[in-house]
């Protein structure tokens, strides 16, 4: 069966043909800079590379040129779109309503939007591309697959804000947590990694990518994330600040920041490239630490060292750890930032085989001493195939709607 994977945001469309239930993938692509005069597509089928530059205004022209491509006599992968027999949609935020991958159907589509409130610059994209599968093959049936959904599990002690019960109640301000896609992908891996069922270990991810967030994963559950209402809050990221004191906020507001300030300062302007003042790029900053630049290091530093602390938090929740997990650009491939946050961690059961981390980048791989007590792991993360899984589970029963006849 073909599952098509659909991760839609703002300003790009990625797209992943699958075949499973062996999770093949037949073709990959994106479309970027969706709403500028520059927009690309590139597919990549069977070794080769097509690329488009066009102007694509907004995502659910984006989606037409995906669907359209997959079909192409020279560049595409299949004969006509009913092929397809399930499409699976990342969507960042399933608020309250939703523990687990869903196929969509109005009620589904309600609640995206209903959500749009909680995550504007995601749910909207998220939904278009929805849409726009719905339009062109109203009878190929969709799942989408909530960032949130893993972190339903969270209990109400460890979601639960410090602030007037009415807000919760009101607003429904609460922690919902993040990339709930990856750290569900990376647990499992990490469970049938250690010969482990998946509801029979406790886990620390960390995914350290763009943005940045760690999850306690007890028995296989959620049970504490640190991004929280928004994916602000946490650990340091690229350009977000992660967890502050609120009251720097009332102390700039007094001295003349407005809200859309605010929002700028900590979403874009902090974090790795706020401290460093030169890049949100980890590769960067090594490079610049190395040459002697005092930010840079400072940057390095104090993002390892709030990682580091959110470990040991999630320790104390978890009371036993199995396992420790690192993934993401940063997590796979940042040899130098993983030794550093595993250092004197000995006591709570944490020791690098440093030889063999130097050695891993993006491979699955066990990078704990022999005799550490917690294993840690490198797991890239794979939320596509998550996501075609949980197409494939949720709508494998169906046949493809039309047979091979209606390609003509
Ligand atoms: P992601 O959002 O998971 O694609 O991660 C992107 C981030 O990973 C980049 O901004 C870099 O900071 C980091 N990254 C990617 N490749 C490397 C690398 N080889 N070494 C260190 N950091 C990397």
């Amino acid at each position: 069966m073909k599952v098509l994977v659909i991760n839609a945001g703002s300003s790009s469309v990625k797209y992943y043909l699958y075949d499973m239930p062996q999770a093949e993938v037949l073709v990959r692509g994106s479309v970027e800079r969706i709403g500028e005069k520059n927009s690309e597509l590139a597919h990549f089928f069977a070794d080769k590379t097509y690329t488009q530059q066009t102007q694509v205004k907004d995502v659910e022209d984006a989606m037409e040129l995906v669907l359209e491509t997959l079909v192409r006599e020279d560049v595409g992968v299949i004969k006509c779109l009913s092929q397809i027999g399930g499409v699976g949609h990342r969507v960042v935020h399933g608020g309250e309503e939703f523990t687990g991958s869903v196929v969509v159907d109005e009620a589904v589509i309600t609640s995206i939007e209903k959500f749009a409130d909680l995550a504007p610059l995601h749910n909207p994209p998220n939904l278009a591309g929805i849409r726009a599968v719905q339009r062109r093959v109203p009878d190929v049936p969709q799942v989408a697959c909530f960032d949130t959904a893993f972190h339903s599990t969270i209990p109400e002690v460890a979601y639960m804000y410090a602030l007037p019960y009415e807000l919760y109640e009101k607003y429904h301000i609460r922690r919902y947590g993040f990339h709930g896609v990856s750290h569900r992908y990376v647990a499992r891996r990490a469970a049938a990694l250690m010969g482990r069922e998946k509801y029979d270990i406790n886990v620390i991810t960390c995914h350290l990518g763009n943005g940045c967030s760690i999850t306690a994963v007890k028995k296989g559950r959620s049970v504490d994330t640190s991004m929280g209402f928004t994916p602000l809050e946490g650990v340091p990221m690229g350009t977000r600040s992660g967890d502050l004191d609120p009251a720097i906020l009332f102390y700039l507001g007094d001295k003349g920041y407005d809200v859309n300030k605010l929002k700028t300062l900590c979403n874009k302007q902090s974090g790795l490239f706020g401290i460093s003042g030169a890049s949100n790029d980890v590769r960067n900053l090594v490079e610049l630490a190395e040459e002697g630049h005092e930010r840079a290091r400072l940057a390095i530093d104090v993002f390892c060292y709030r990682i580091k602390k959110y470990i040991g938090a999630y320790a104390a929740v978890l009371g036993v750890v199995d396992a420790v997990v690192f993934t993401g650009g940063i997590g796979e491939n940042a040899v130098y930032l993983r030794s550093q946050i595993c250092s004197d961690m000995t006591q709570i059961g944490i020791e690098l085989d440093l030889a063999i981390n130097k050695e891993t980048r993006a491979t699955e791989t066990e990078i704990s001493a022999d005799d550490s007590r917690v294993a840690v792991f490198v797991i890239p993360t794979n939320e596509q195939a998550a996501i075609a899984n949980d197409t494939y589970e949720l709508t494998g029963q169906n046949e493809p709607i039309a047979s091979e006849q209606c390609c003509g």
